[in-house]
């Protein structure tokens, strides 16, 4: 990791984190691919970074990655580059390719409990070299909002992700679209702010701060499945997805409000799941809205098996919520009552 410090007496600090995506990508001469560049590139790009009132310092992954590679690894990483260097900088920004963008966002979100200052992440459509990019205002604003103070606090204190002029609370949010700069969403929950000739904060959205210490959770349990249905689904399949060797939870991503079908064999393979300890997480396939079982019949034997609901979480969130509850070394009984519950803002309970 490299670090490049550029000093004088600034009125907040912020500690950038590079980890790749297209932001910092160039193309390939010959082929045309997109392939991450150094960092010290992309920094001689936007100049503007030095006019700021902040300090801004930065630590850029040796070999930056498209963010298709991420892994809890690195989310591991993340976490640990911020505890050590928290006590150092106002906030934080990520630069991070946008595919998993969300994701990221939502692990940072649970592995960084009890965070009172702003981790923003932020990257591009298209790379900083290129004259239409909309990656420098993307990264001066997220800088701008995570060195913002008001009487001497951060303007926000959580995971957030900056794109395309509004902020949104991390763990709420998904990409929606891979060809407009405006690429994410967050319709279940209101952005926390949106840059115009102002950054207008929506104060009443922002988590309150907590006077608790940061806590960072780094153990994460990726045996998880995810078992989307369609009409039609097989049986074969379905019993095979269930079955599979190691499984500790699936995420079910059902129908509208939490609905599916009510074939016996489909009901008879969950209770088998249950029975055996598996974790079933109902998510809908809906982008906006929330799970209520028992709102149909085709969601009633859900609940009463003991299918948890996901309320309004963001797939996003809740394979982040489970990798996080189940890395915690705590019973599947315990487990099922902290996912309905809201931890990190990420659901409306
Ligand atoms: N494939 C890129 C990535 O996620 C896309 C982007 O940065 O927007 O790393």
């Amino acid at each position: 990791m490299t670090f490049l410090i550029m000093t004088k007496q600034k009125k907040s600090s912020v500690l950038l984190i590079y980890t790749g995506g297209t932001i910092g990508m160039m193309q390939d001469v010959i082929s045309g691919e997109l392939r991450p560049f150094d960092f010290k590139s992309l920094t001689k790009q936007i100049p503007e970074l030095n006019k700021f009132d902040i300090e801004l310092s930065s630590i850029a992954f040796k070999k930056p990655i498209d963010s298709s590679n991420m892994h809890p690894k690195v989310w591991i990483d993340l976490a640990n580059i911020i505890k050590n260097n928290y006590k150092k900088y106002d906030g934080f920004v990520i630069l991070h390719g946008s595919d998993t963008m969300s994701f990221t966002a939502s692990a940072l979100s649970f592995m960084l409990e009890n965070l009172n200052k702003p981790v923003i992440l932020t990257g591009s459509q298209l790379p900083i070299g290129i004259i239409r990019t909309d990656g420098k205002e993307n990264l001066i604003t997220a800088i701008e909002i995570a060195g913002t103070l008001e009487k001497g606090k951060p303007a926000v204190n959580e995971v957030c992700i900056y794109f395309e002029y509004k902020l949104y609370r991390g763990n709420r949010t998904f990409k929606y679209n891979s060809s407009h700069f405006d690429a994410f969403k967050s319709p279940n929950y209101p952005a926390l702010a949106e840059a115009g000739v102002e950054i207008k904060y929506n104060k009443a959205a922002v988590l309150k701060p907590t006077s608790k210490t940061l806590k960072i959770h780094t153990s994460l349990d990726n045996d998880i499945a995810v078992l989307k249905l369609f009409p039609g689904i097989s049986k074969k399949i379905t019993s095979a997805i269930i079955n599979s060797s190691g499984i500790k939870a699936i995420i079910l991503e059902t129908f509208g409000a939490g609905n599916a079908t009510t074939e016996p064999w489909f009901i008879n393979e969950l209770k088998k799941a249950i029975n055996k300890g598996i974790i079933i997480l109902n998510i809908t396939q809906c982008l906006e809205g929330i799970v209520i079982q028992g709102k149909y019949e085709t969601s009633s034997q859900l609940k009463k098996l003991g299918v948890i609901s996901g309320a309004d979480m963001t797939f996003e969130s809740a394979v982040t919520k489970l990798m996080f509850l189940l890395g915690q070394n705590i019973s599947t009984k315990e487990i099922s009552k902290l996912l309905p519950k809201d931890l990190r803002g990420e659901l409306t309970s």
